[in-house]
C-alpha cells in the first residue's frame, strides 16, 4: 500500500520540473558511517553524494544526509517543491523537535535553509516520505544498497561524537547486564529459562518493558502466574517440597507423588488445553498458560491433608526480604505493580 503510494507520489512529480525527489540511506560498519543521497528531478537522477564519517550515529549521519541533500536541492534554480524520502523518518522529526538536543548543529543548518527556501517563494514546500529498506522501492533500494557496498577502515583516530559516546555507554551496560543475568544467581538457580522464536534463549532488555512483560504484561492475573512459573515460586508441590518439609500435601493428578513445574507445563493431561509442544519457547508457554487458567493457580486441594494450613499462615513464615513474594498471590489484581517491580528485580539481578 505505502508502496504504491510512493510510486504515485514519483509518477506525479516526474510530470513537475519543479519538484526535487530526495532519496537518503545510512548505515554504519566498522563504526563509519556512510551516507548517500540521491536527488531526482524529473524522474532522472541528478545528484548523488556520498559521505563517510567516522564515531557518529545512525541519526547523525542520516541527518547530515538529509541536510546535504536540502542544501543541494535548494540550490538547484527553479524547484519550489522537495520530497525528501528516508528510511529513518525519526531524525526528520528531530527537523521540527525544538526541544533541546544534540542534533541541533543539523537542525539549525537545515532549518536556515529551509527559511530561505521558503522566503524565496510563498508557493515554495518540502515533504517527508518514510521509506522503510524493506519495501525495497526502487529509488531507496539503489541509495540503501550502496551505503552498505562501503567498508572503509579508520585511518587516523577522530574525534567521537557526544552521542555516540553515550550509545556507546549504554551498549556497554546493557552487555553487563546480560552477562550478569547469564552468569549469576541473582535470578534463581530455579529460574525458568525461555527461548524466543528463534530458539535463543530470552536476554533482558529495556525495550518497551523487556521482553518477558511484552508478552504477559497486559494482564494482571496472566502476568502473576508467568512469574510463579518463571520463577518456580508456585503454588505446587516442588515448591512446597523445597520450604515446607515437614508439611503434607497431596497431588491431585497422581502420576506422580511431587507436582513439578515440567510435569505441569510439559506432560501433565490435568493442563491439556494448548497442544503445543514447545512451552519452552515464550509465545507458546504464554498460550499454554492462557488455555489453561487454572494452571499455577491457588487452591486449596494442594493441602486439604494439612486442613490447619492456611496460605496467610504460610507468609507470616517470610522474613522482611521476601516480601516480594506477596505478588505471587493473585493480589497483583489489587496491586498490579508488585508483579511487574518483582519481575524486574529479578531480571535486574
Ligand atoms: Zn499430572
Amino acid at each position: 500500500m505505502h508502496f504504491q503510494q510512493l510510486d504515485n507520489m514519483t509518477l506525479q512529480s516526474s510530470s513537475l520540473p519543479h519538484t526535487a525527489i530526495v532519496v537518503t540511506d545510512a548505515s554504519i560498519k566498522n563504526n563509519i558511517a556512510t551516507s548517500v543521497s540521491q536527488i531526482h528531478i524529473h524522474n532522472h537522477p541528478l545528484i548523488k553524494m556520498v559521505h563517510h564519517a567516522a564515531f557518529i550515529t545512525s541519526t547523525e549521519a542520516e541527518l547530515f544526509a538529509i541536510r546535504c541533500n536540502i542544501n543541494q536541492a535548494c540550490s538547484k534554480e527553479n524547484i519550489s517543491k522537495i520530497i525528501v524520502a528516508t528510511d529513518s523518518i525519526h531524525a526528520a522529526k528531530k527537523l521540527f523537535d525544538n526541544k533541546s538536543n544534540p542534533y541541533q548543529i543539523h537542525t539549525t543548518a537545515i532549518l536556515h535553509e529551509l527559511q530561505q527556501f521558503f522566503s524565496a517563494w510563498q508557493e515554495n514546500s518540502i515533504e517527508f516520505w518514510e521509506c522503510p529498506s524493506r519495501l525495497n522501492w526502487r529509488l531507496h533500494w539503489s541509495v540503501d544498497k550502496e551505503s552498505k557496498l562501503f567498508n572503509p577502515q579508520p585511518l587516523f583516530p577522530g574525534k567521537i561524537s557526544w552521542d555516540y559516546c553515550k550509545k556507546s555507554d549504554s551498549d556497554n551496560i546493557i552487555n553487563q547486564w546480560k552477562m550478569t543475568f547469564q552468569a549469576s544467581d541473582g535470578k534463581g538457580r530455579n529460574f525458568l529459562n525461555l527461548v524466543n522464536d528463534n530458539y535463543e534463549i530470552i536476554e533482558p532488555s529495556y525495550i518497551k518493558g523487556g521482553p518477558w512483560l511484552q508478552a504477559f504484561g497486559l494482564s494482571n492475573s496472566l502476568c502473576a502466574r508467568a512469574t510463579r512459573v518463571i520463577t518456580n515460586h508456585a503454588p505446587i508441590g516442588e515448591y512446597c517440597l523445597r520450604f515446607f518439609l515437614n508439611k503434607e500435601f497431596k497431588y491431585p493428578c497422581g502420576l506422580y507423588s511431587i507436582e513439578t513445574r515440567r510435569h505441569i507445563l510439559h506432560e501433565c493431561m490435568r493442563h491439556n488445553g494448548y497442544w503445543n509442544p514447545r512451552r519452552d519457547s515464550l509465545n507458546p508457554f504464554i498460550m499454554f498458560l492462557s488455555a489453561n487458567p487454572k494452571a499455577f493457580t491457588f487452591n486449596d486441594s494442594l493441602l486439604s491433608v494439612a486442613p490447619n494450613w492456611t496460605w496467610s499462615s504460610f507468609f507470616s513464615l517470610f522474613s522482611p526480604f521476601h516480601f516480594l513474594l506477596y505478588s505471587f498471590f493473585d493480589w497483583s489484581s489489587f496491586f498490579p505493580y508488585l508483579s511487574l517491580s518483582l519481575i524486574s528485580f529479578f531480571f535486574i539481578m
